[in-house]
């Protein structure tokens, strides 16, 4: 069911209810107040009577009659019926004998003083009233006419008061609902002009204060955030593919002018070397991007299991100094490091080296010394790394920036590099649940330190 119409039958029951029980409460009322005045009319007209014939010595029942029947005040179909002590009628108006007063109804008058009960369609009061010479039980009868055609009129303008407003309440609360929801329709379609072509645009936010206002401001922070991924994802091939065709230029145009013409044995040797060193760029270009796209992904099926951070800080730097010879890489423990069995995490061997590598290969590459020095810390519940070099740092406002994807600093050219280490090794330490941060001055030097909880 549409909101609209969910909110107006919700506010119509609502109304309906309360409207049902202020009805019920004004009829309850009226008709006991009706109840209340018949009774007392019947009341006085038994006290009146029983006073006449009781306090006036020379009043029979005769000229009681004739006094009643020209009263002008006489309720109407008005039956007065009165019994002496011994339960014979010593007076009696009701010719046609319309009321049936049982005996039981004499003697709890006699009891309880009054009575008062109702014998279709008549209403009955009887009374005991007692002198020194007289214990006389009167009953007086008649019919509420006008109290019952009142009553009926009560219910009748109660209903149409009843259906009138619940008419009024449907379509003024249709309209008050559409009016309420028109700025989601209106949102709705906004949403559906939003395409992957047109991700810049953006819904009206309103008044910024309401509910409305609020989900457009939402939805506007959401857009952001996607509008921002696409353009991350959009340059990242661009700059993928660029950095994939620029080594394949070279290696085709080197090939292209060799093959001009018949060349000397070193002439070949030289361009192979070439295109060997640009081939390992690409491989290890490649390479990195496969392991960013597997650190990136959250369903990654990278395996973890404990590892020894010394062991493999110890192994990477071999490794690297096999490749370059010109590099020193430091590596000291912290004094605060009791037992060496504790630096170890939960992780990937190959995700992990792959890190570090890039850490202790940047120290180097970025500084004169080409000299990385790499202190192990911990405490009780944490490990540090610390690789700090003493090269050409980086600028302040790039800091942030050297960790997205083919990003590199300003002072960085003329190293070689394709800005993708930074961007994986800061995947791989988030995959890692631990944090890396960097602190950098320029021509001083620069240091990452990546923090990771104990396993
Ligand atoms: P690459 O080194 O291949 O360019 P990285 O992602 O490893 O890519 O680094 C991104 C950028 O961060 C580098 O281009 C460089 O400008 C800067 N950088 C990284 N490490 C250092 C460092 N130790 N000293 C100075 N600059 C660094």
């Amino acid at each position: 069911m549409e909101i609209r119409k969910k909110l107006t039958f919700q506010f119509l029951g609502i109304v309906a209810i309360i409207l049902f029980f202020a009805s019920l409460a004004i009829y309850i009322s009226f008709s006991t107040s009706r109840k209340e005045e018949f009774f007392g009319r019947l009341e006085s007209k038994t006290k009146l009577i029983a006073q006449m014939l009781i306090e006036i010595e020379d009043i029979d029942t005769e000229m009681l009659r004739k006094i009643e029947r020209n009263n002008p005040l006489s309720l109407p179909n008005e039956k007065i019926i009165i019994f002496d002590y011994q339960n014979n009628i010593i007076y009696n108006t009701d010719e046609s004998q319309l009321l049936d007063i049982p005996k039981e109804s004499i003697d709890q008058v006699r009891l309880d003083k009054q009575i008062r009960f109702a014998q279709k369609p008549y209403e009955v009061f009887g009374a005991f009233y007692t002198s020194d010479y007289d214990r006389i039980v009167v009953f007086a009868a008649a019919r509420d006419i006008y109290g019952f055609s009142k009553l009926k009129r009560l219910q009748l303008i109660l209903l149409i008061v009843f259906i009138i407003s619940l008419i009024t309440v449907y379509f003024a609360g249709r309209l008050f609902a559409s009016r309420a929801l028109l700025p989601v329709t209106d949102i709705i379609s906004q949403v559906n002009g939003i395409g992957v072509t047109s991700l810049d645009q953006r819904i009206y936010e309103g008044n910024r204060k309401d509910e409305l206002a609020n989900l457009a401001i939402t939805f506007n922070g959401m857009l952001n955030r996607i509008e921002a991924a696409f353009k991350t994802q959009k340059n990242f091939i661009a700059n993928a593919s660029h950095e994939l065709r620029t080594p394949l230029t070279v290696i085709t145009g080197q090939l292209e002018v060799t093959l001009l013409k018949e060349r000397k044995n070193e002439e070949y040797q030289k361009t192979i070397k070439s295109i060997l060193d640009d081939v390992r760029n690409l491989n290890q270009l490649s390479n990195r991007l496969l392991l960013l796209a597997q650190a990136s992904s959250e369903t990654s099926e990278t395996s973890f299991e404990p590892i020894r951070i010394d062991d493999i800080l110890w192994t990477v730097r071999s490794e690297i100094l096999k490749r370059k010879l010109n590099y020193t890489i430091n590596i000291n423990f912290s004094a605060r490091i009791e037992d060496e069995d504790k630096l170890k995490i939960n992780g990937n061997d190959l995700l992990f080296k792959t890190a570090l590598s890039n850490l202790m290969d940047n120290a180097c590459k970025y500084s004169n010394n080409k000299t990385s020095e790499v202190l192990i810390d911990a405490d009780n519940n944490s490990i540090f790394l610390h690789f700090r070099d003493n090269g050409v740092g980086i600028p302040k406002d790039e800091l942030t920036m050297v960790f997205q994807p083919f990003y590199r600093a300003k002072n960085s050219t003329g190293v070689k590099g394709n800005g993708l280490g930074l961007s994986l090794v800061e995947k791989i330490v988030k995959q890692h649940n631990g944090t890396i941060e960097v602190t950098s001055t320029i021509n001083v030097g620069s240091e990452f330190k990546i923090t990771f909880p104990i396993f």
